[in-house]
């Protein structure tokens, strides 16, 4: 790494491509810079969504290597959620102040199992995602919460028909790099992880106006450089469209049970690099990572550039990687505050969105208006 800090804002590939292989030595100097980046953005504040979390279905079409969420239909666990069994977990959340529903799903399942085709004949619905947005409305109508959709790959009608009915959504673009739709790689078998279909979603997500949530998996295959270029496309698009509310940035964790059991995680020091040169290419972009993947080190992510814990549930396990529970709300706070920062909570769409989600009439609208602070937080913070 050349020695010219303080670094020009914002990076060049190159310069990003030369930060992420940083030495170990040159590290300390890259998270200062990138923490730097973070306090002119906001200063001493970092964010969190008190969330419930509803599988609304495990079953998924795609087979991705460090999955160990999805079933097929029969398999132990296999479970599509019924209209009752959403409303008693979101109602649930809301005593213990929670905001944010976050409906994670398997895509498109229908398409290859009639078992979930006879499952939402059953429930009176065309698709998962017909369900998925009659959920979403249940709960916009019926409870405090705000509803975050992650149904995967979207079209642009189901992108407004999800957003007149929850104020954020989000799709993970994990990686730009192809090859890992090859065999035997992390992505073979998962038609929905096509890169440029997701790219493709976000950007309609972008001319519509609709905060998204995205970001990268990491340690799946990629290189530190297809970081920094998947990075670099969410900054296109933020750059287009000026909607892109928040980026994870995720890392890969193994377990016994997926076919990437063996496969090595990344390291606590490539998830540094890996923020910084985040934070440092989006200096005005809000930055998470979250804190069950990595504990017992997760505060140290606070020194490379996030500003952001991400969803944090008091009541639902995580589903996607439900052996790393989430840290007690208390103990993220004290960790929190021993960086010298406050911990505040947040609605599912962040503060800087949420005018323009009020400004809609409808519904909708009147929902966050009651969820939201004078700031944009969540006003029924505990
Ligand atoms: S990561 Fe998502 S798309 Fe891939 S198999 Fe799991 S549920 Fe399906």
């Amino acid at each position: 790494m050349s020695e010219d800090f303080p670094l020009e804002l914002p990076l060049s590939r190159e310069r990003a491509c030369d930060l992420i292989r940083c030495s170990e030595a040159e590290l300390p100097r890259l998270l200062a810079a990138a923490l730097a980046a973070k306090q002119r953005f906001k200063a001493d504040e970092i964010t969190y969504s008190r969330k419930v979390f509803i599988p609304l279905t495990n079953l998924c079409r795609d087979y991705c290597g460090y999955c160990t969420f999805r079933r097929d239909p029969g398999q132990p666990g296999a479970h599509t959620m019924t209209p009752d069994e959403v409303l008693e977990v979101v109602r649930a959340g809301e005593k213990l102040g929670c905001t944010e529903a976050l409906f994670s799903l398997g895509d498109k399942p229908e398409l290859a199992f009639p078992e979930m085709r006879a499952t939402l004949q059953k429930l009176g619905y065309k698709s998962t995602l017909h369900y998925l947005e009659a959920m979403c409305e249940r709960v916009l109508r019926e409870t405090s919460l705000l509803p975050h959709p992650n149904p995967g790959l979207l079209s642009a009608e189901w992108i407004a028909r999800l957003a007149a009915v929850s104020p954020s959504m989000g799709l993970m673009l994990e990686t730009t790099n192809t090859s890992l739709l090859a065999t035997g790689a992390a992505h073979d078998k998962a038609p929905d992880k096509v890169p440029s279909k997701r790219l493709r979603t976000i950007a309609e997500a972008g001319k519509q106006n609709v905060p998204f949530t995205t970001g990268l998996l990491i340690g799946i295959g990629e290189t530190p450089e297809d970081r920094v270029d998947a990075l670099l496309a969410i900054r296109d698009l933020h750059n287009r469209y000026g909607h892109i509310q928040e980026v994870i940035i995720q890392n890969f964790r193994a377990k016994p049970e997926i076919p990437m059991r063996n496969w090595p995680e990344p390291s606590r020091d490539e998830m540094l690099r890996t923020i910084a040169v985040a934070r440092l290419l989006m200096p005005e972009v809000n930055l998470q990572a979250p804190p069950n993947l990595s504990a017992p080190y997760y505060e140290d992510f606070l020194d490379a550039g996030i500003n952001d814990w991400g969803g944090v549930s008091p009541l639902t396990p995580d589903f996607i990687n439900p052996e790393k529970p989430w840290p007690h709300l208390e103990q993220l706070r004290t960790r929190t505050e021993a960086k010298g920062c406050t911990l505040r909570q947040r609605l599912p769409v962040y503060p800087e969105f949420v005018p323009a989600v009020v400004a809609r009439p409808g519904l909708l609208s009147e929902k966050v208006r009651a969820a939201a602070d004078s700031q944009g937080c969540a006003r029924r913070a505990a």
